[in-house]
């Protein structure tokens, strides 16, 4: 399918990875819907894909909220007409010391990181479903859900161990749809979220530096792609080789 034809939706699209990730879809001919809880950062997106000459539309979603992803899934296939990728992308830190933890933010982590793919999964597999639509959906993890770190991020870490378990599940039931499920798993990337010191993180990758959300956005890019359909269930490392060296 040509890339013009494709709509994606994209949570947490107001900043980093989502914005980036919006951009290149939209520079690439795809309409975008920008699903997130920022108003204010969505609209923003919005304006630098029109002014580039792309096709965007803002919807305020609580992806910890499942009426909220549905609606927004339900107006991608009202103004544009489908859904052919979902991008489950939205997430939060909550870094606290364990000993210092408020239960409350744990749930907010676990709510918004992992119900948030687990409900962006089945909305847009449903719709995908109804409309016949043999489409990707594309859920973000993290290093941090295969490497564990004292960083008083507990609820980071399980949420994003849950990602990988969710692809793979999602992916064997929705296969004979023909529906495609792929989880990303990104070292650390230069945006807000990201708050340890840069100089710390940046040299755990190969290249001795922050990756960019540009990165991960071409990366995403490629991994919708048909010709990439032999990835499947599995979540990959986008992280220029992280690790402790
Ligand atoms: P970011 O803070 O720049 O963007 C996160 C976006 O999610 C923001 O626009 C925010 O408004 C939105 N958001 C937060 N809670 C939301 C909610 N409940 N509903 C809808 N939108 C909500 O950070 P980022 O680095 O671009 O993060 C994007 C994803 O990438 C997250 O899932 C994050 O865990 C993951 N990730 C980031 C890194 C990194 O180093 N930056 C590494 C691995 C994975």
């Amino acid at each position: 399918m040509n890339e013009k034809e494709k709509v994606i939706v994209i949570t947490g699209a107001a900043s980093g990875i989502g914005r980036a990730t919006a951009r290149k879809f939209a520079r690439e001919g795809a309409k975008v819907i920008v699903a997130d809880l920022n108003e204010a950062g969505g609209m923003e997106t919005v304006d630098l894909i029109k002014k580039a000459g792309g096709e965007a539309a803002y919807i305020k979603t609580d992806v910890a909220n499942v009426q909220d992803v549905e609606k927004a899934v339900n107006f991608a296939a009202e103004i544009y007409g489908s859904i052919d990728i979902m991008f489950n992308n939205a997430g939060i830190g909550g870094r606290a010391p364990l000993l210092e933890h408020d239960p409350e933010k744990y749930d907010r982590v676990i709510k918004v990181n992992q119900y948030g793919v687990y409900y962006g999964i089945l909305a847009a597999a449903r719709k995908m479903k109804d409309l016949g639509i043999q489409g990707v959906i594309v859920n973000n993890g993290s290093t941090f859900g295969f490497l564990a770190s004292s960083g008083g991020i507990i609820g980071y870490h399980t949420s994003k161990a849950a990602e990988k378990m969710m692809t793979q599940c999602a992916a064997l039931e929705l296969a004979p749809y023909g529906i495609r499920v792929v989880g990303i798993a990104p070292g650390y990337v230069d945006t807000p979220i990201s708050k340890r010191p840069k100089d710390r993180a940046s040299g755990k990758h190969m290249r001795n530096e922050l990756i960019q959300p540009e990165a991960i956005a071409d990366a995403v890019f490629l991994l919708c792609q048909d010709t990439a359909n032999v990835i499947n269930g599995s979540t990959v490392m986008l992280d220029d080789g992280y690790a402790e060296f």
